[in-house]
């Protein structure tokens, strides 16, 4: 069942990640170069990226299906002779791994310890067993560098946010980040708490993520960021905490607490596919309640 949730999760990631307003549409896979040897991969559900080493190349997520990733592939191959040997995950969720069977098998794949856990158990499930075969080989809890001659990369978790298990890949030289679904510019991010996700974790995490010297943001559903992108989302949750967290100390219920935010009804009941509003993820979370 657990394995289901995951699969279904992954669609409605997929579902999200489609609607108007959310990201770009599906359209053609294509590389665009952001510093010398760094190319962010947009055209897919999610944005990916890849990095040219001296010898080698790093990718940086794998797409929502094996055709993504086949493209994906096709586009690295046109920029650069050198070998793929290296694949990075910034999180579980399916528009950024799912695609992972496209890749060739033997690659070194990195993520945090949360996040291959968490693939660990979407790979349980009938469909998705055939790509237990590229469960991440390294893992880290904390921080790990990989060494790609010239280009030096940091691998950073700085807590639960929107999983249990999110990597932001740090370029101190060109002063990029990559930084998975942790910011969604124009809408409120989304948080899985199923996945250990916390919006306590997320004000962290991106206070984390300015204190890094970065000028430029990589997150998967939105066009290149700045700094001051990354402000207004912290400052949009930031605010959205404080308000919620008078409203509990007030003892007020959770439609109330929608109310006050001028949330009608949760979107999980409005039919189709949805996620709660962040409000009542930050409700749930700060009144203790499963
Ligand atoms: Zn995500």
């Amino acid at each position: 069942m657990k394995g289901l949730t995951r699969i279904i999760f992954g669609l409605i990631s997929c579902f999200m990640a489609m609607n108007p307003g959310f990201a770009q549409q599906t359209s053609a896979i294509k590389a665009e170069p952001i510093a010398d040897n760094v190319f962010m991969i947009t055209g897919g559900i999610a944005n990916a990226g890849f990095i040219i080493g001296d010898k080698e190349v790093l990718a940086i997520d794998a797409g929502m299906t094996a055709d993504d990733a086949a493209k994906m592939l096709d586009t690295i191959k046109k920029t650069t002779e050198k070998p793929l040997t290296k694949l990075v995950l910034t999180h579980s969720d399916g528009d950024h791994i799912n695609g992972i069977g496209g890749f060739p098998k033997g690659l070194e794949i990195y993520a945090s310890e949360g996040a291959r856990k968490e693939m660990a158990e979407a790979f349980e499930a009938p469909q998705l067993q055939g790509l237990k075969a590229y469960l991440p080989t390294q893992t880290f809890s904390e921080k790990m560098e990989i060494d790609l001659g010239s280009e030096r990369i940091r691998l950073l978790h700085f807590g639960p946010a929107h999983t249990s298990g999110d990597t932001v890949l740090f370029l101190p030289e060109p002063k990029i980040a990559f930084i998975g679904d942790l910011v969604f510019l124009g809408r409120d991010p989304l948080i899985h708490r199923q996945k250990g996700g916390t919006s306590l974790g997320l004000i962290q995490s991106l206070q984390a993520i300015l204190e890094l010297d970065a000028d430029r943001y990589v997150a998967g559903h939105n066009a290149i960021l700045s700094r001051s992108d990354v402000e207004k989302a912290l400052k949009n949750i930031q605010d959205k905490v404080s308000k919620v967290q008078s409203l509990v100390q007030d003892g007020k219920s959770l439609d109330e607490t929608k109310k006050a935010f001028g949330i009608e009804e949760s979107p999980a009941k409005a039919g189709g596919f949805s996620f709660p509003s962040l409000v009542e993820v930050i409700y749930l979370e700060l009144a203790g309640k499963k």
